[in-house]
């Protein structure tokens, strides 16, 4: 049974929000398999098998079929997020952008996967046993990063710069962030403080990605919990019991691309289903998860000094 949520909960890879990133993982080394077109995660599989959750660990092989435990929408909605967070720490990377930060990086192996070039340093920051045990099992695994790869272990709703420093983090360099798989999983008061955070932090010439939604309609939460409940089942009656609709927080927040832009980023927004066509995948039709509602946001930092007075718009 998954416990509520409450400030400055923890957990490990098989647990409570930390097992999302075992899930992700999943999909990816599913999704890998299917079709390398769009993804091409080879870590995921091994990092899924480590973590030692019988059901996550057949399905991640191949020896479990996903059919209904995994759908069609999920394995091609971890392909374009995938895609997504790939190009945009390349063209970060070849615009000369040579520290990146992946904050609630999970089992993410860009640091391991991707084509950094020289001299680069990747930040990895999610919780302590989260990014202790990706680089035990990696580094058990004969896996050599591709950049200048740091941990910070750290809670996104505390003192994570402190630790990003320590690691460090210089606040002087353009940074290319992501924050992918993670802004559902904070409050609304820790989102906004996160994203403050960021801004903060950034030089000009940053670069930023996320994903958001749209505040919900009435009737929506509801929907999206009673969905995440019958998920939940599925996975329950396989012996893995985690309660979905436990570990988000619903109701209003500030979405992500005004927030932002608020604070001088110019942004690009892009929705999922138009990445789902770009893609050639399934078309996206309204689901229970509002899967068709996300967007993506990407942009740049300005220089705060030139732009005092101007509001950035979206583009
Ligand atoms: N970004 C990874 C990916 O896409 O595969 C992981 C996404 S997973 C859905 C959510 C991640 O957010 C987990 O790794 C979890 O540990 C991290 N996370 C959520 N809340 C956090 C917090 N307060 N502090 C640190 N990490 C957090």
């Amino acid at each position: 049974m998954t416990s509520t949520r409450h400030d400055g909960d923890t957990w490990d890879l098989a647990s409570s929000v930390g097992a999302t990133a075992t899930m992700a993982a999943m999909t990816r080394a599913i999704a890998t398999r299917a079709d390398r077109r769009l993804i091409e995660d080879p870590f995921a599989e091994p990092l899924v098998r480590a973590v030692g959750v019988d059901v996550l660990t057949r399905l991640a092989t191949g020896e479990l079929p996903p059919d209904d435990l995994v759908g069609q929408l999920a394995i091609d909605g971890a392909k374009v997020r995938t895609k997504f967070y790939d190009e945009f720490f390349l063209d970060a990377a070849n615009a000369g952008i040579t520290q990146a930060v992946i904050l609630a990086a999970g089992l993410d192996s860009r640091a391991y996967r991707l084509p950094w070039p020289a001299g680069t340093v990747v930040y990895e920051v999610d919780q302590p046993q989260v990014v202790e045990f990706k680089t035990r099992t990696l580094a058990g695994l004969g896996a050599a990063p591709t950049a200048d790869r740091r941990v910070a272990a750290a809670d996104l709703r505390d003192d994570w710069p402190a630790a990003l420093r320590t690691a460090g983090f210089d606040p002087a360099l353009p940074t290319a962030w992501s924050a992918e798989g993670l802004l559902g999983y904070l409050p609304p008061d820790a989102q906004d403080h996160l994203l403050d955070t960021i801004t903060e932090l950034s030089a000009p010439g940053s670069r930023v990605a996320t994903e958001s939604r749209p505040n919900p309609k009435p009737g929506d939460d509801d929907r999206t919990k009673e969905g995440l409940r019958r998920i939940s089942e599925r996975w329950r009656a396989h012996g893995f019991d985690l309660d979905h609709a436990r570990l988000r927080y619903f109701g209003e927040r500030n979405e992500a691309a005004p927030y932002l832009a608020d604070r001088g980023w110019a942004l690009t927004v892009i929705g999922n289903r138009d990445l789902f066509a770009a893609g050639g995948l399934l078309s996206l039709e309204d689901d229970d998860l509002r899967m068709g509602d996300v967007v993506y946001v990407s942009g740049t930092l300005g220089d705060r000094d030139h732009e005092a007075g101007h509001r950035t718009t979206l583009s």
